[in-house]
């Protein structure tokens, strides 16, 4: 497909949409209710689709007994770390294996015409961000991701906090769910405006700016502790009162959602069509 329909690109062939972003629809109209028909539907499907049908298959098949969860152990905070590692190493793996290194896009939709490969640099670990992004994901994001998740769990599993029942509170959980991207973006703006404050920027926030040519390895490339911050979402669900399920689904949708503002495309051009990810 033609990019030049939908943007346009500066001489280093770098890409720009020509549309931007616009207030949304219903401070304009807000009784428009084909338009809130549509946003319905866009604020469930794909992404939040995905995450919950991820957390479902958590929930039945990796989460392990909550008797065991009542105590810490390596052995169960090992098998989620196993797990959510090989869930992003699939999921980011696979975008980045599509549209990286077989390119089968080109830069077609791209911000950035270069790939993280063309462009050694000191700041990154052995000068190579896919090296550099990949190692920080394994060492930093997913291990923090994890620790906030077995702690969540735990408090969890030992009626520590709240835990309520879907037949109990069915309206209360329900809005809860509907409720968990507001929660994401409030607690990413927080935090991700607390560390651009120039001396937390310097010493842990720039770890992730360094990829300003990012790719899905570089979503979860972060400073410790902006990773215990970012995950640590979840910790809204030990304050109001929640359920597991729920505060399991904004742990995904922080870890695996990550991936949608480092994908470096506007457009995913996923067959003869082009398809639009939520980016
Ligand atoms: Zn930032």
């Amino acid at each position: 497909m033609d990019d030049l329909r939908s943007g346009t690109r500066n001489k280093r062939g770098d890409w720009s949409p020509s549309h931007h972003p616009e207030i949304a629809f219903y401070w304009k109209t807000p009784f428009d209710l084909r338009k809130w028909g549509k946003f319905l539907i866009d604020y469930v499907w794909p992404w939040n689709a995905f995450h919950m049908a991820i957390t479902l298959l958590y929930w039945h098949f990796i989460l392990p007994d909550w008797e065991v969860m009542k105590t810490l152990s390596w052995d169960w905070a090992l098998w989620l770390y196993a797990v959510n590692g090989l869930g992003i190493f699939l999921l980011y793996g696979s975008i980045e294996l599509v549209y990286y290194v077989k390119r089968r896009q080109g830069t077609r939709f791209k911000y950035n015409a270069k790939f993280p490969s063309e462009q050694p640099s000191d700041v990154f670990w052995f000068k190579s961000q896919n090296i550099d992004n990949f190692l920080r994901s394994y060492l930093s994001g997913i291990v923090f991701w994890t620790l906030v998740e077995v702690l969540m769990l735990w408090c969890y599993a030992n009626h520590y906090v709240y835990w309520l029942n879907w037949s109990e509170h069915p309206v209360w959980l329900t809005l809860l769910l509907f409720a968990t991207p507001l929660i994401h973006e409030v607690n990413f703006f927080v935090i991700h405006r607390v560390i651009h404050i120039p001396f937390f920027y310097k010493w842990i926030h720039s770890v992730h700016h360094n990829s300003i040519n990012p790719s899905p390895w570089s979503s979860l490339s972060m400073h410790p502790v902006e990773t215990f911050l970012y995950h640590g979402v979840i910790w809204w669900h030990l304050v109001l009162p929640s359920n597991p399920l729920i505060a399991l689904f904004q742990l995904h949708m922080a870890g695996y959602g990550a991936l949608n503002g480092h994908i470096g495309f506007d457009k995913l051009e996923l067959s003869d069509e082009t398809g639009k990810l939520w980016c």
